[in-house]
C-alpha cells in the first residue's frame, strides 16, 4: 500500500491552484530561486503564499549534509550566485511579503558556512521592503559563534535554528549536527544580541517518546527559546527514515497547551505545522509577549 493510502485523514489536504498562485510561482521562476515551499511540496503552500509568506532557499540547491529526513539534495554544492540576495529582495518586493523565511542548505564547505551571504541577504531585503519582519532558518555554522554574530549584527527579528528531534534520536536522523551544539546557539544568540527572538522547531513521529517530546521543550526553554513549532514528520521518499507514529490533532493541542505552561511566546502546534507555518503571526506573538 503506497503510504499515502495509509495516512490520516488530516493529513490529506485539498491542493488549491489559480492565478495569483501562477502568478506568484513565475516571480520565483523569473528570479531563478528556490522556496522550500515548491520544493519541499509543502501542504500549505496555498494559504502561506496567500498570507504573504513564503520561505527562501538561498545558497543553492545541494547540501553538504544528508539528515535522514530531508529531501534536499547532498553532494559538492555548486557555485554561489553573488546576484542571491538581491533577487530574494527583488521577489519579496514582488511578492508583497509581509513576512520573508530565508534559509539555507548547509554549505559546510564555505568558511563562514554562508553566513555573511545571510547578512547581506537580510541587508537587501530590508532596504527594498523596510516593512517585512525577516526571518533567518539558519544551520548551525559548525558551531562557529563569529558566523552567528555575522548575522545577527542585521538584527532578523527572528533568529530560527531548529532542534530537529529529541537528544537519544539526534545522531541518527540528523547529519553532524549536535543536539547542545543546536541549544548552545540558540543561548548564544541571546548572549550576544539581548533581546534576539529565538525560534526552534522539532518533528514528531520518528521514534520519541512523549516524555522526550517535553524534556526537549525544557531544554529549549532553559536557553530561553521564545517561539516553539511542533509537526508531523512526514517521509518525502522510501529512502527517508519511516514513520514511526502518526499524531493526532488532539496529541499537537496538548503539546502546544504544555509549551504554552512553560512559557514560550508562541507555540505553533499541528500535524502539517512546519517551521515557517503562520510564522508572520508567531512573530506578532512573540512581540507582544
Ligand atoms: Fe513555505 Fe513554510 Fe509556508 Fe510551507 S509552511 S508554504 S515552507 S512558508
Ligand atoms: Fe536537509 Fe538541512 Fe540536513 Fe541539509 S542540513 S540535509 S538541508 S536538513
Amino acid at each position: 500500500v503506497p503510504s499515502s493510502e495509509r495516512k490520516p485523514e488530516w493529513l490529506k489536504i485539498k491542493l488549491h491552484t489559480n492565478e495569483q498562485m501562477k502568478e506568484l510561482k513565475a516571480i520565483m521562476r523569473g528570479g531563478n530561486l528556490h522556496t522550500v515551499c515548491e520544493e519541499a511540496k509543502c501542504p500549505n503552500i496555498y494559504e502561506c503564499w496567500s498570507n504573504r509568506t513564503a520561505t527562501f532557499m538561498i545558497l543553492g540547491s545541494i547540501c553538504t549534509r544528508a539528515c535522514r529526513f530531508c529531501a534536499v539534495k547532498t553532494g559538492l554544492p555548486t557555485e554561489l550566485d553573488q546576484e542571491e540576495p538581491q533577487k530574494v529582495a527583488i521577489a519579496t518586493a514582488k511578492m508583497g511579503l509581509k513576512h520573508v523565511v530565508v534559509t539555507s542548505v548547509a554549505r559546510d564547505d564555505l568558511r563562514d558556512g554562508g553566513a555573511s551571504i545571510f547578512a547581506e541577504t537580510i541587508r537587501a531585503i530590508r532596504e527594498r521592503n523596510p516593512l517585512t519582519g525577516i526571518e533567518v532558518l539558519i544551520p548551525d555554522f559548525g558551531g562557529s559563534e563569529e558566523a552567528l554574530a555575522t548575522v545577527l549584527a542585521e538584527k532578523p527579528d527572528i533568529l530560527n535554528h531548529n532542534i530537529e528531534t529529541v537528544e537519544r534520536l539526534s545522531d541518527r536522523v540528523r547529519a553532524r549536527a549536535k543536539y547542545p551544539r543546536s541549544l548552545t546557539l540558540l543561548q548564544n544568540a541571546k548572549k550576544l544580541r539581548p533581546g534576539q527572538k529565538t525560534k526552534s522547531s522539532i518533528m514528531l513521529g520518528v521514534g520519541e517518546t512523549d516524555e522526550e517530546i517535553v524534556q526537549t521543550m525544557h531544554d529549549l526553554r532553559a536557553v530561553n527559546c521564545d517561539i516553539m513549532t511542533l509537526g508531523q514528520y512526514l517521509q518525502p521518499t522510501k529512502k527517508h527514515l519511516p514513520v514511526l507514529k502518526y499524531y493526532t490533532p488532539d496529541e499537537f493541542r496538548e503539546f502546544k497547551e504544555l509549551g504554552m505552561q512553560l512559557g514560550f511566546a508562541h507555540v505553533e502546534s499541528g500535524p502539517l505545522v512546519r517551521s515557517s507555518y503562520h510564522a508572520h503571526e508567531q512573530v506578532a506573538q512573540a512581540t507582544i509577549a
